[in-house]
């Protein structure tokens, strides 16, 4: 998965922007209950069962919503993308996230050839989307931007839910100031 930065802000929120960037550690729950709830929607996903994995999306968010003292944020599971795209979400290849009302949607078919999201990639986006409410209503940005930071902090709430060692990641520089996760050098470097 291409892991690319955005540019930074030309005039306003470069300070936020900024700090955004810096923060590379995300506090996590000291007990199991993300991991086991975690795993319950690999199971209801390789069940094929819709509304469990619904269900066990709302239980993920509202335990993460309630650990980080957020409001909890609405959700949706959708079979395929849709077609369009709201303007002011953001939105990626497998969901999004709406700050205005707190929704995020992730899907379980990709848009092109209809495949069946992996467990692995689904459980990623429903991490980064809930790092996109994160960043409004914890951390107080007024915007949610693609930085080293924030990747850094999703990666960190997908390995405890996955229950994975965390990686170091390795980043780039790439053309306007961003940045770019250097995935055969972080692959290579010895992991502890
Ligand atoms: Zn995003």
């Amino acid at each position: 998965m291409t892991m690319l930065t955005d540019a930074s802000p030309r005039k306003n929120n470069r300070t936020q922007f900024a700090e955004s960037d810096r923060i590379k550690t995300l506090a996590l729950p000291q007990d199991r209950t993300l991991l086991t709830i975690a795993k319950s929607i690999d199971v209801a996903m390789r069940e094929g069962l819709a509304g469990d994995v619904r269900h066990a999306c709302g239980e993920f968010l509202a335990f993460a919503s309630d650990f980080y003292e957020v409001p909890t944020c609405g959700f949706r599971v959708l079979a395929a993308r849709p077609l369009r795209v709201r303007e002011n979400w953001t939105s990626e290849l497998f969901g999004d996230y709406s700050p205005e009302i707190m929704l995020i949607r992730v899907w379980m078919r990709t848009a092109i050839r209809k495949e069946i999201t992996s467990y692995g990639t689904f459980l990623s986006t429903l991490c980064h989307e809930f790092c996109h409410h994160l960043d409004f209503q914890r951390f107080g940005f007024s915007d949610s931007w693609h930085t080293r930071g924030f990747y850094e902090r999703a990666a960190a709430l997908y390995h405890h839910a996955r229950d994975t060692a965390p990686k170091k990641l390795v980043w780039s520089p790439v053309s306007g100031g961003r940045w770019r996760i250097d995935w055969p050098r972080t692959n290579r470097l010895i992991q502890h």
